[in-house]
């Protein structure tokens, strides 16, 4: 899952995109406000952490516009101001939950966790899909109950396609989402994972479909 973080503070942006790292996220950030939007105008994240006093323009205004171009990535603000009416504003400007600093990383991993299980309509906190099970917190996957180990982007791509299986996803869209600025990107990466998932996982769980990408197989 990629992630923005808009945050100036270097000691707490470190802090928060090394413990999201370690979490398993794909984690790009950004210092400022009119950068952060026009990073959320071309690339495409499942999540943004959002800072509110930001150099250039303020968090609360890059939220406001955010919203109203109609985009819905679910959004955090992570922030010191801790007045009732400074939650209150931000959450009604369209923030989806709100984090008073400082905060305990493992905290604002499962909130993270809580925000995109919602947004794809999961129910439980693990993902099930014919007899595969994935569980996002654990950082765990078992087929028919036995414990199958994944290198952390095979577990992202897995967890992608299970989170709305029959959807087919592009080659283009799976590194958009597997892979943050900066990263290398082999041009048969996604190749590379989906084999390693079919190893480990049998050749009858991701499907392709030629010329458009991969889903897992529909029950
Ligand atoms: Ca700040």
């Amino acid at each position: 899952m990629r992630l923005l973080l808009v945050e100036d503070d270097a000691m707490i942006g470190e802090a928060i995109r090394a413990g999201l790292r370690r979490d398993g996220f794909t984690v790009d950030w950004v210092h400022e406000g009119q950068t952060a939007e026009q990073v959320l105008k071309t690339d495409t994240f499942d999540l943004l952490l959002l800072d509110l006093g930001l150099p250039g323009k303020a968090g609360l205004a890059v939220l406001s516009d955010l919203r109203s171009r109609g985009d819905t990535v679910p959004v955090i603000i992570l922030t010191a101001r801790d007045a009732v009416s400074d939650r209150v504003q931000g959450l009604d400007a369209g923030a989806d939950d709100y984090l008073v600093k400082p905060f305990d990383l493992n905290e604002l991993a499962a909130r993270i966790r809580a925000l995109l299980r919602r947004k794809s309509g999961q129910p439980t906190p693990a993902m099930e899909h014919l007899g595969v099970v994935l569980n996002p917190a654990a950082h765990t996957v078992a087929r028919d109950g036995q414990d199958i180990p994944l290198s952390p982007k095979e577990f992202a791509l897995l967890q992608l396609l299970m989170e709305r299986p029959g959807t087919i996803h592009s080659r283009a869209r799976i590194e958009q989402r597997l892979y943050g600025w900066g990263e290398e990107v082999e041009s048969n990466a996604v190749e590379v994972h989906v084999h390693g998932l079919r190893r480990k996982l049998g050749t009858d769980f991701i499907l392709t479909v030629r010329g458009v990408g991969y889903r897992v197989r529909p029950s």
